[in-house]
């Protein structure tokens, strides 16, 4: 499959008091085939939202870049390119105005882009709604009027009525209850493989990004610790990081414990020296001397994957 998106050495930084510096994401790289699903895990505060809203072209990068089809993207892309990027958000609410009918809300990105007629574009909503398991019959009610799972079926169709090739989920499925879940997570995998989409699946859920991702890339504290196809991720982590996640979220529709691992992450307002788990980490003392605290381990790329690790094994020599 060909190379859809690739972040490069992607960095996040926002200004704090005092002169210091929130490093939210560093030093991000990651890619997408056309057709293909990554997710992206991690603990609140991980940086894996930010790292979403910067490829969305939402959040402008401190350093790093973002191509799609080998071009660069991002806030400054025209029009047309950025629509081949859609997101969708956790709460449905933020993309649906709630003094319109949801079929406008469906058929607005179709108006901004001056996509054909009214009446073809009413016909294109009200296809992206059905596409979306809604009755057609529906566009007339307001967001209100629907349920929670009903919301997010429509913020889904407002995405997918523009024709993207990448859609950035957000925790699409964290506000749904689990039988719901189950219903919207379904239909997402149904609509991948419909209309050929590629997803960077943003979750706390596992057992959802297992579901849906052939490809996960872990991050801890703004930083990817572990990236692997999903067989190897969740059959043989290596990182210990994921490690702890795993063995914290066995079930379908679980989340992460509040407390997976004991101890808060620390703030990326001051991240600890070297690896940034080591203060957390229940396997440092496998690591020779201080080397956890003092060093940072890169990302390695392995036969199936990376990690950054000092106790990963050294690189596949390759011929
Ligand atoms: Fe743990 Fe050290 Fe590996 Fe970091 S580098 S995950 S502290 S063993």
């Amino acid at each position: 499959m060909s190379e859809l998106l690739r972040v490069e050495k992607l960095c996040v930084r926002f200004p704090a008091r005092d002169g210091a510096t929130v490093h939210a994401v560093e030093n991000v790289s990651l890619s997408i085939p056309r057709g293909g699903a990554l997710g992206l895990v991690g603990e609140s505060g991980s940086g894996k939202s930010t790292t979403a809203r910067a490829i969305a072209g939402l959040q402008l990068p401190s350093e790093g870049r973002v191509l799609l089809s080998g071009e660069p993207f991002g806030p400054g892309s025209d029009r047309a390119t950025r629509q081949r990027v859609q997101m969708v958000f956790q709460d449905p609410q933020g993309s649906l105005d709630p003094r319109r009918p949801i079929g406008w809300s469906v058929e607005e990105p179709l108006v901004l882009q001056g996509a054909g007629s009214p009446l073809a574009r009413r016909a294109r909503a009200l296809a992206a709604l059905d596409a979306c398991g809604l009755d057609p019959r529906l566009a007339v009610r307001y967001p209100h009027e629907l349920s929670g799972g009903q919301r997010q079926r429509v913020a889904i169709a407002r995405a997918l009525v523009v024709e993207p090739e990448l859609v950035i989920l957000d925790e699409p499925t964290s506000a749904l209850d689990v039988s719901v879940r189950a219903q919207v997570v379904n239909l997402l995998c149904e609509l991948r493989r419909r209309f050929g989409l590629a997803y960077l699946f943003v979750s706390h859920d596992l057992a959802v990004v297992r579901r849906v991702c052939e490809d996960v890339a872990v991050m801890y504290l703004g930083r990817v610790v572990e990236r692997a196809p999903r067989a190897e991720l969740f059959g043989a982590p290596r990182h210990p990081y994921t490690q702890a996640l795993l063995s914290a979220v066995p079930e379908l529709g679980r989340e992460f414990a509040a407390d997976p691992l004991g101890g808060d992450p620390a703030s990326p307002l001051a991240p600890p020296s070297g690896c940034a788990f080591h203060p957390r980490c229940s396997r440092r003392a496998e690591v020779l001397g201080n080397r956890c605290a003092l060093e940072l381990p890169h990302l390695v790329e392995r036969a199936a994957g990376a990690v950054a690790c000092h106790l990963a094994e050294p690189p596949v020599t390759r011929p």
